[in-house]
């Protein structure tokens, strides 16, 4: 019998697996898919020289996440490219913001408020892991660093509350379109959180592409694992704890909607009532296109960035975003656009290469993104239309049936409001036990929440290694010596 089985091999199933094989215990995971990875799998979709990330390809949580930095992805030879600019904005007139590692670069473009850009970054980059290790944390341990914290709370709470210092359109929408990252409200305590430490990341450990697409994340997690005994199935989507093989302790890398699937009736009534009053946020809708060149922005600045912000200006951004969260299809959604061989030049083979878009929808929406997206991209790319050899649309509704984490397209796994970074799933001492003795849960559902960090598995697991084994500290996770 396995010591521990992992429901879900995302970024989380898999931390959670790394760190339980390097405590000792021998590990079983189940996957759903015919391929590990959850939210870290690429493929080739039209072309097969052309690979595609199908959900994350930027990975500035990875970059800045504690496990990872133990896990040491690169000294596994996952290569993960830094672009200068981390991320640009276009404006309406063909003006474009944009973010360089470089702050005093940054600074320099944004006139009268480059001086207040510098003021509120400049504590965040000086404790930038005070401030990760803060927020990618299971929210309920005192800071480490506690001169990260004294910095980063009052300016959460100045920009969620005061709207914002900044008096020009560029530095205004620079950090609403990180804050529209968080899919919800804006602007709002979460939102401006989440802003607040994607913006002053990309000038600290910066997002990053691995180089052959996210897949290689995953990769390098799973081959850890393999060589740590773990035993990975596949094509499994497990429908009830009894196929576990009496595993004594279970990590499920699923959100509440699947854990009551999985376990319902062995859950007690109030924390199942728990588990259905989780609320769920807006979708994303994605579009992979096959494209024939790079995409001709208006702006050549705007074809610098790894990542690229399509919601106009702070206004329209704020009225889109909310109209989205209360349900309401918008014809001009907020979208996010990744052309990866800006940043990696080798994913682009033969003149060809792959773009990466999606758009913030309705959660369950049902409509084909493509043509949404295209226009979008066309406003500040005029003549986009013409470099697409091929295009697939994701639906929300097709997120979830690829995905049962992300309910109605809601690939956060569920809404990032401020009662659902404490309480989430529900609200428990410790956020990743169940009522169910031995039955951890580890997803983005549970804190720190979404992106690839790989901190819900990790701090599953250790919970789950403190409870059963009396284990106090985190193994081990370097690469193992040749
Ligand atoms: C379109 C898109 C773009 C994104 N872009 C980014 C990005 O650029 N950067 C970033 O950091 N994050 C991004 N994300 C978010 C990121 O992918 C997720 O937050 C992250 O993958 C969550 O990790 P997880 O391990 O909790 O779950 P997931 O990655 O969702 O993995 C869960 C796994 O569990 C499996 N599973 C579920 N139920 C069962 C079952 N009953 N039995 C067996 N297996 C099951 C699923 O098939 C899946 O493989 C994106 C997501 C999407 C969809």
């Amino acid at each position: 019998m396995t010591d521990a089985a992992i429901v879900g091999t995302g970024p989380n199933g898999l931390a959670a697996a790394v760190t339980l094989a390097r405590a000792g215990l021998t590990v079983t995971l189940y996957e759903k898919g015919n391929t590990i990875g959850g939210g870290l799998r690429t493929t080739s979709y039209f072309d097969t020289d052309i690979v595609h990330d199908v959900c994350s390809a930027v990975h500035p949580m990875a970059a800045a996440s504690p496990f990872f930095r133990a896990f040491d992805l690169e000294a596994r030879g996952v290569r993960l490219h830094q672009p200068d600019i981390p991320y640009a904005h276009p404006l309406p007139h063909g003006r474009t913001a944009a973010v360089w590692r470089d702050l005093s670069c940054t600074a320099e473009r944004l006139g009268a408020d480059g001086p207040r850009w510098t003021r509120l970054m400049g504590p965040l980059i000086a404790h930038t892991r005070g401030v990760a290790d803060l927020l990618l944390s299971n929210q309920r341990a005192l800071p480490r660093d506690p001169a990260a914290a004294f910095r980063l709370a009052p300016r959460v709470l100045a920009h969620a509350t005061r709207r914002t210092p900044f008096t020009t359109e560029e530095a205004r929408a620079l950090l609403t379109g990180v804050a529209a990252h968080s899919v919800g409200k804006l602007p709002s305590l979460a939102g401006t959180g989440v802003g607040l430490f994607l913006a002053h990341t990309a000038h600290s450990t910066g997002w990053p592409l691995p180089a052959g697409g996210s897949g290689s994340i995953a990769e390098a997690m799973a081959d850890d694992i393999r060589a740590y005994g773990g035993i990975f199935h596949t094509g499994h989507r497990v429908t009830d704890l009894a196929e576990l093989d009496g595993a004594p302790i279970v990590l499920l890398d699923v959100g509440p909607k699947e854990f009551l699937n999985i376990a319902g009736d062995r859950l007690p009534a109030r924390y199942r009532r728990a588990l259905v009053r989780y609320r769920y946020g807006p979708g994303a809708a994605k579009a992979d296109f096959l494209v024939d060149g790079p995409i001709p922005w208006a702006d050549p600045l705007t074809g610098r960035a790894g990542t690229v912000h399509l919601g106009g200006t702070y206004a329209e951004m704020v009225r889109q975003e909310n109209a989205t969260v209360a349900g309401h299809a918008t014809d001009r959604p907020f979208v996010l656009v990744v052309d990866p061989a800006v940043t990696d030049p080798a994913r682009a083979v033969g003149g060809k290469r792959p773009i990466w878009a999606y758009a913030h929808v309705p959660n369950g929406d049902t409509r084909d993104p493509v043509e949404l997206i295209t226009r979008r991209i066309e406003e500040y790319a005029p003549g986009f239309t013409d470099t697409i050899l091929a295009s697939r649309g994701t639906t929300a509704v097709n997120h979830e049936e690829y995905n049962p984490n992300y309910v109605g397209g809601d690939i956060s796994a569920g809404a990032l409001t401020l009662r659902q970074v404490l309480a989430r799933p529900t609200l428990r001492a410790d956020p990743y036990t169940t009522p169910l003795s031995g039955v951890y849960l580890c997803s983005a559902a549970t804190p720190p929440g979404p992106s690839v960090h790989g901190m819900c598995g990790h701090l599953a697991a250790l919970s789950a290694l403190r409870r059963h084994h009396g284990i106090r500290t985190s193994p081990t996770l370097r690469p193992a010596p040749a």
